[in-house]
């Protein structure tokens, strides 16, 4: 990545100051010279990397900073963060105690990148493991595959010595289940196309009702970092989207939609609507304007244009012809710069939030929405 400087800061800070041209007058108004800035650590995730701790010291940024500051591989020290909340029952969007699916199963996607050794691994659909980030891990490091999927998946995790649960359900989880259970299923199901759209509804309603948190009910957790060196990785780990048809699989586990790195330029990785960011494989569009020179922010807000611009179905719009979801992606450049940004600024009214972690410290900030608070309908 690369930062754009006046030709002045760039002789004040004495960068290849050999290289200016002993004509060119110092203080003109000169072009911008591009010049490459230093690496630094950061770890960047949605906003609940930096809101669950599982019962221990550290949230998940934290945890990975603290990790990759250490010089652990940028990897490990991601997934160890995201382990966090996978496996805190409190958090119902991830791993276990995620929000299951139509059927009552909680199935699990997840998907990781190592920027150096440019390898991914994913799994999608997968039932009883409570950490689907190690999964996917095991599936770039042990096979020359990308993707494993549901039975496929949870036998390749077997074999490894993960251990298989029956349920990854709570307590929690299944009483939020059983409600929604009640509410779209009073008299046996209706026909698929109704029911899938009640289901919908309902979900919304619990959302409006906070029995669900709007964040829980797409709920997702993407971490990105970078080390001193400018090795970039990601992970994003998600339960999905609550109460979708079984074996319905979201943008978490696909290369280029729920994440993607490449180690010269950044990274980038999302929660909110999948299937809207599928359609316009945002992350690999907001990575590629970083590669053009675009700052995070601007990278982000071209690709929710984009997915605006893209979204014509009148059941996805609201009354004012916007998209009627939320949809928020972290993004983290080489040298470091990073930003969150958002579809809206407040949806369902929350406010879009995003968690960073650098030698400042753990953050939880505000996102560069698109548009403003979403419209309460
Ligand atoms: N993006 C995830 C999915 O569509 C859900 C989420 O992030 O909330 O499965």
């Amino acid at each position: 990545m690369s930062n754009r400087v006046t030709r002045r800061e760039f002789v004040a800070t004495g960068v290849a100051a050999g290289m200016v041209a002993a004509a060119t007058p110092l203080f003109s108004e000169a072009p911008s010279v591009v010049v490459p800035k230093a690496p630094r650590p950061v770890v960047i995730s949605s906003a609940n990397g930096n809101r669950y701790k599982n019962g221990g010291p550290r949230t998940c940024v934290e945890e990975a900073f603290e990790r990759i500051v250490r010089g652990e591989d940028v990897l490990d020290a991601l997934i160890a963060g995201v382990n966090i909340l996978e496996l805190d029952p409190e958090e119902d969007g991830v791993g276990f105690g995620g929000l299951p699916n139509a059927d009552g199963v909680v199935q699990l996607d997840s998907s990781c990148m190592h920027g150096p050794k440019r390898r991914a691994g994913a799994v999608a659909a997968l039932e009883g493991v409570r950490t689907p980030s190690l999964v996917a891990k095991a599936v770039m490091e042990l096979t020359d595959h990308h993707l494993l999927v549901g039975e496929g998946a949870q036998s390749f995790a077997r074999n490894l010595g993960f251990k298989i649960e029956d349920d990854l359900n709570t307590e929690h989880s299944r009483k939020l289940w059983l409600e929604w259970k009640r509410r779209t299923d009073p008299k046996h199901y209706l026909d698929p196309v109704e029911r899938a759209a009640a289901g919908y509804r309902a979900g919304l309603e619990m959302v409006a009702e906070g029995l669900i948190d709007a964040q829980h009910f797409w709920g997702t957790i993407n971490c990105d970092g970078v080390n001193a060196k400018g090795d970039l990785c990601g992970v994003t780990t998600t339960s999905g989207l609550a109460w979708k048809i079984a074996g319905r699989v979201g943008d978490s586990p696909i290369l280029g939609a729920g994440l993607y790195v490449d180690n010269d330029v950044g990274a980038a990785g999302s929660t909110g609507r999948g299937e809207a960011n599928l359609y316009n494989v945002a992350s690999y569009l907001i990575v590629e304007n970083l590669r053009r020179g675009l700052h995070p922010k601007d990278a982000g807000i071209d690709a929710l244009r984009r997915i605006k611009a893209n979204t014509v179905e009148k059941r996805l719009l609201n009354s004012r012809g916007n998209p009627d979801f939320g949809l928020t992606f972290y993004i983290l450049s080489k040298s470091g710069e990073y930003a969150g940004v958002s579809m809206y600024n407040a949806y369902e009214g929350k406010l879009a939030q995003f968690a960073v972690c650098t030698d400042k410290g753990p953050e939880t900030l505000q996102c560069e929405g698109l548009l403003g608070e979403a419209p309460a309908e």
